[in-house]
């Protein structure tokens, strides 16, 4: 979905027009300075085109000076956003701090549109025309208290919305089943989608389609079972048939939010099975190991435990991914797979907070020293999430080269230590503070 930021310096109103655009009273609006707010975020919609919307104002951190505060707004919307709203204020008129936030926008390459708040009255309307000092095009008068102009300045938003960002619809978990052949995958989707839907065969190498089976959980949650025909084995006969279907199988992880990865309880771990994790995980979906046929072997109290230690060493890069014991023959805990992909989309769309990531931030640097090549330190300023699934943060430096990826690597720990993504991909990206 297209992203929507709000950058300005404080008090314009930046929270009351964020409020006023999602009609709720997420934002705490507070009407004098040196109040701590957070970013916020969250979903809105303006006839029937449905974004995110960002309030970038009230990133604190260390020295907290209103410069490095609206540097900090603006990188990020210029980072995050496809249409960026600076708002000014027409009672206050245009400030030093509005001529330096549109010297940080003039940088941005997509559309920044100027709106002019608590232009509550047409003598304070006649006056935004001083706006056009700032190089920033025509300014849209709004009063985000009186709710005047708002239509106008979304429907300038909405206009300016990238050309194919409007197409996924955001509430239905697309999730494939996929792995090597004959490890179960079709009949994990038949018992899942309670139906005999799709043909099960009891031999190598049978052509299947990718099938799309939209179904709607007790709980009201909307899935979309994408079915492939597996990746499978090389050999002469089926060369044609196995691109075709490790094709069918990279768009169908392509497409997917989740992948559940099938793997054979009864076989243990293939090369193959590697191959199949490795697209999974290069995509950056959501995953969960299923481990299927959990009714043929032989168990103690430890089988379990055992298997999972394979599996770890085996998929080490799947450290994330939680492991789950099934059998489709007998349906154990296969009710419990919708539950856990819900789960996992969650987490993988999930967003931090700036000031709960930049305390964080703070606690880790108490814990490892930042790494030091040829003399020279990292030093780390601040992190913010810029895009989720898979969830992605920016974690502004001085030398984005001093960036090791044992640090990267300790960061990403961090971050699954104090919050949940479990089953989810996360990146890092290091960018030179500006
Ligand atoms: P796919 O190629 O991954 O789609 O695998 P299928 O769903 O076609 O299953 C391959 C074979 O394994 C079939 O004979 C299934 O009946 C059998 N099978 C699948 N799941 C289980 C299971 O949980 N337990 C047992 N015992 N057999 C299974």
């Amino acid at each position: 979905l297209p992203t929507v930021a709000i950058v300005g310096r404080p008090n314009v109103g930046k929270s009351t027009l964020f409020n006023r655009i999602i009609k709720e009273r997420l934002a705490i609006v507070e009407d004098r300075p040196g109040v701590t707010r957070d970013r916020n975020y969250a979903p809105a919609e303006w006839l029937g085109h449905k974004f995110h919307i960002i309030d970038t104002g009230g990133i604190t951190w260390e020295d907290g000076k209103i410069e490095e505060e609206i540097r900090a707004q603006a990188e990020i919307a210029i980072e995050e956003a496809d249409v960026i709203v600076f708002l000014t204020n027409v009672v206050t008129g245009v400030t030093d701090l509005d001529e330096k936030i549109a010297q940080l926008l003039y940088k941005a390459d997509k559309p920044v549109l100027l709106a002019v708040n608590k232009a509550d009255n047409p003598e304070q309307r006649s006056n935004i025309y001083d706006f056009y000092s700032l190089g920033m095009g025509e300014p849209i008068p709004v009063s985000s208290s009186h709710g005047t102009g708002i239509g106008d300045l979304l429907d300038t938003i909405v206009d300016n919305f990238p050309a194919d960002s409007d197409t996924k619809d955001d509430d239905t978990i697309s999730f494939s089943v996929i792995g090597r052949p004959n490890v179960g995958k079709s009949s994990i989707v038949n018992k899942l989608l309670g139906e005999e839907r799709v043909i099960v065969a009891n031999m190598e190498g049978t052509t299947r389609d990718a099938i799309d089976t939209p179904f709607v959980a007790a709980d009201g949650t909307k899935y979309r079972l994408i079915d492939t025909a597996g990746i499978r084995r090389r050999g002469k006969v089926y060369e044609k048939t196995e691109k075709y279907s490790v094709m069918r199988a990279l768009s169908a992880i392509e497409r997917s939010d989740v992948v559940l990865l099938v793997l054979d309880a009864s076989t243990g771990i293939r090369e193959q099975d590697k191959h199949v994790a490795g697209y999974a995980h290069d995509a950056g979906r959501g995953i969960i190991i299923v481990v299927n046929k959990w009714d043929l072997p032989e168990k103690n109290s430890n089988s379990a435990k055992d298997f999972e230690k394979v599996i770890r060493s085996e998929f080490q890069y799947l450290d994330y991914a939680p492991i789950i014991f099934v059998s489709a023959e007998t349906g154990q805990r296969l009710n419990q797979i919708p539950e856990l992909v819900k789960k996992v989309y969650a987490n993988q769309n999930q967003r931090i907070q700036s000031s709960v990531l930049n305390e964080m931030l703070l606690e880790a640097s108490k814990l490892v020293p930042t790494p030091m090549i040829k003399g020279k330190r990292l030093r780390v300023y601040y992190m913010t999430q810029v895009k989720s699934n898979p969830p992605t943060f920016v974690v502004f430096v001085n030398e984005p080269e001093l960036m090791h990826f044992s640090y990267q690597r300790f960061l990403i720990n961090q971050l699954r230590d104090n919050f949940d993504f479990m089953g989810t991909p996360i990146k890092i990206v290091a960018r030179k503070r500006k």
